[in-house]
């Protein structure tokens, strides 16, 4: 890129449109779907009846694997992996970190003859010991027994994944410290399944099902991300190491035409979408639906539900997937929650809801929700969650990127509600009032008025958008997960507060000495109908007024996450992950560390870029500017001008000194402020901190920046402008 002048090489960048990237030919999507998976299909081929049989009794029921059965896997895995070209395999699991791990070894083992072999035995496939101490535990390991241990995880289908050229056999695990406490995202997952199916089979059973096994929760997460071009995201350094951009002006136009959302795929992007799918399908990932978002240059990606394990472990990959398929294109994917200010940030859809092993959505209203009592039960369960575990589903979703989203004037609010629709929030009125009936459900089709077209069945879904928890039809869906999050705290914590909610509520049905569940549901539920009401709320989340509104009501407006986290060892919050057993107490608190000492890092390196650009890159360029306009007050000092007359040089000097000088005390400020919370003893010290005099610092520094940005002559900016990386 040229020196003398950033912003013309740019332009040129821009104006030479690369071609459009080829799309690797593949094989048509129901041929590809799980290539790259060890799948049922295959375990069938290549294991002994016997063995894959005890293996699916694993994968439905969760009964343990003997070693003899996991060295026969194991080896089957290994000759398949082989045939197919990899040469390592590795344990491949979700520490606290919020990202994936892994550590790759080689088949390769020596013999007692001097040679080498390629083996992969049962023991290599169950248990592997990564020296992984560096990963946060929250204290649960001390040093001197740092070793932690991933255990292979039967219920999700070990795949090829290629990097380059080489091909890696990956086998989903979870990563437990040697006395089995959890220290990654799974164990308490998979714990919380396990959870909240018990409490919702004991539902069930009271509701006389005698057949159902299992329940499991489904998941479809809803992915948001941006595209922008690779070359101008390398000449951003805030992009490249914080997500997001910290300096900034907004473009002339920015979101306000919604022209974008759902607009015409362009065949760049298109090309990268259809990339990204092909390696999604390989891998078995239902990717499903792709669309343009509100923000310019912002995307969707939806995948079909899947049980919550295997969403959990999708999204993953999905999002390495999805960065590293847009490198190749030249194209960088920002999973952060706000890139921009100004414009709409990502978030993550988390479509929730659970089916037992017949098939049946517990969530389906049927046709007469107000008789179906089994559907209300669930319902009020939900509404219980929702309303008595709202601190817990906060700090599912905490984070730093996130709080730019979440409680600032974005979708959706930190205020947990849930919206139910009319209908089926008068259905619940009127089961309170034991009067619920076919009157108060006022179903029906709507008539989309061309007499061509079928009328269509009129659904119960949040049409204004703006609840972070909504019921969509026979879902509900959690909005306020962020996009570059992993999905599994939020799942945790919602089947967490699930299964106690149903637990509460089967307690009251057992206890209510009615025989007949419908009668026992209409003793017990008004109750509980009545007490949660207020967490029901069905209007614009945006208003201003919700905010009081909601205060009146009760419901916590935990706006930031260090608000969230102070409230971590609260009754409500120890009592939805103890009691369900899907987080010990010593292992609760150990995250509490772990989220507090994230969110400071965060903010930290956001300071330091702050600190680094605005000195060595932003000042200089305000200086050279100063000191040109400078010279040309001198030089026309002493020519004639009428006296009134407007001295543009003078003026422009002023309006850059201004914000120059403001710019430079506030770094000094920063430089400090930043030297002392370094030295700031304890995590809820640093956080608040980070929270209450860096974010804050950071903000009116930026004010000053995009005002530079403004007047600065274009030609030597030295950052690509909002303008270049959104409108492509
Ligand atoms: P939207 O109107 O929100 O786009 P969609 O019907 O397109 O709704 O679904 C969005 C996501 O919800 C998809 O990932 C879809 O697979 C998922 N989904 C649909 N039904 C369920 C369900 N019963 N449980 C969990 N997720 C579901
Ligand atoms: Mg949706």
């Amino acid at each position: 890129m040229s020196s003398d002048s950033p912003r013309r090489a740019i332009r040129a960048h821009m104006a030479a449109k690369p071609p459009v990237l080829p799309v690797s030919v593949s094989p048509p999507p129901a041929e590809l779907f799980g290539r790259d998976l060890f799948n049922l299909k295959l375990m069938r081929e290549r294991l002994p009846k016997s063995v894959y049989e005890r293996l699916l009794s694993t994968i439905d029921n969760d009964a343990p694997i003997s070693p003899a059965d996991a060295d026969v896997i194991a080896s089957a895995m290994k000759d398949w992996a082989i045939e197919r070209g990899a040469s390592h395999y590795t344990h491949w699991f979700q520490p606290l970190t919020g990202v994936t791990a892994e550590k790759h070894d080689a088949f390769l083992t020596p013999t007692s003859h001097g040679d080498i072999i390629n083996e992969f035995s049962g023991k290599m496939l169950v248990k592997g010991e990564p020296d992984a101490s560096s990963f946060p535990s929250g204290g649960i390991r001390s040093t001197f027994e740092a070793r932690g241990y991933t255990a292979w995880d039967p219920t999700s289908p070990a795949f090829l994944l290629k990097s380059g050229d080489r091909l890696t056999l990956y086998v989903p695990s979870i990563f437990v410290s040697h006395t089995g406490e959890a220290l990654d995202a799974k164990t308490p997952l998979l714990r919380s399944q396990a959870a909240v199916s018990k409490q919702a089979i004991r539902v069930l059973r009271f509701f006389g099902n005698d057949r159902v096994t299992r329940v499991r929760a489904n998941v479809g997460p809803e992915q948001e991300y941006f595209l922008i071009d690779r070359r101008l995201y390398n000449l951003r350094p805030d992009l490249i190491m914080s997500g997001r951009t910290v300096f900034g002006a907004p473009a002339p136009k920015g979101q306000e035409l919604e022209d974008h959302y759902f607009g015409a795929i362009s065949p760049k992007i298109l090309a990268f979408m259809t990339e990204a799918e092909n390696r999604l399908w390989a891998l078995g990932i239902p990717a499903r639906t792709r669309h343009n978002e509100v923000a310019p240059a912002q995307f969707e990606l939806a995948p079909l539900y899947e049980n919550i394990n295997l969403a959990v472990d999708h999204n993953m990959l999905l999002l390495k997937i999805l960065r590293e398929t847009a490198a190749e294109f030249g194209l960088a994917c920002l999973l952060h929650e706000k890139p921009f200010a100004g414009v709409n940030g990502s978030g993550k859809h988390n479509n929730w809801s659970l089916a037992d092993n017949e098939g049946q959505n517990l969530f389906d209203p049927g046709p007469a929700p107000w008789a179906n009592s089994q559907f209300m039960v669930f319902l009020a369960a939900v509404l219980r969650a929702v309303h008595k575990y709202a601190i817990p589903l906060r700090i599912g979703v905490t984070g730093a990127g996130n709080d730019f989203r979440l409680g600032a004037n974005e979708a959706p609010p930190a205020i947990l509600s849930v919206f139910l629709g009319d209908q089926l929030t008068d259905v619940i009125k009127a089961f309170i009032d034991n009067k619920a009936d076919a009157e108060t459900w006022r179903g029906g089709a709507m008539a989309p008025g061309v007499s061509a077209m079928a009328p269509l069945a009129r659904d119960i879904t949040d049409r204004n958008r703006t609840s972070p928890f909504a019921f969509t039809g026979n879902k509900f869906e959690f909005r306020a997960v962020g996009s570059s999050q992993s999905i599994a705290p939020p799942n945790i914590a919602l089947n967490a507060a699930v299964a106690c909610a149903l637990d509460d509520i089967c307690s009251e049905l057992e206890k209510s000495g009615e025989s007949d569940p419908q009668k026992a549901a209409h003793k017990v539920l008004p109750k509980f109908f009545q007490e949660h009401l207020p967490v029901v709320f069905n209007g614009n989340n945006y208003a201003p007024e919700w905010e009081e509104e909601a205060k009146n009501r009760g419901l916590w407006n935990l706006k930031d996450s260090v608000a969230a986290l102070t409230h971590y060892s609260d009754p409500e919050v120890k009592d939805v992950f103890i009691r369900p057993g899907v987080l010990t107490e010593r292992e609760l608190l150990a995250r509490q560390e772990v989220l507090y000492e994230n969110y400071v890092k965060v903010v930290h390196v956001e300071t330091k870029l702050v600190q680094s650009l605005g000195w060595s890159v932003i000042l200089p360029v305000a200086l050279t500017t100063l000191k040109k306009a400078a010279d040309l007050v001198k030089a026309v000092a002493d020519l004639p001008s009428p006296a009134a007359a407007v001295k543009p040089e003078e003026r422009y000097y002023k309006k850059v000194y201004a914000h120059t000088a403001a710019l430079t005390a506030l770094l000094e400020e920063l430089d400090q402020k930043h030297i002392e919370l370094d030295a700031t003893e304890g995590y809820l010290k640093k956080a608040e901190g980070a929270r209450d005099i860096l974010l804050p610092l950071l903000a009116k520094i930026r004010v000053e920046v995009d005002a530079l940005e403004l007047a600065v002559d274009d030609n030597i900016w030295p950052l690509p402008k909002y303008g270049e990386m959104l409108w492509q």
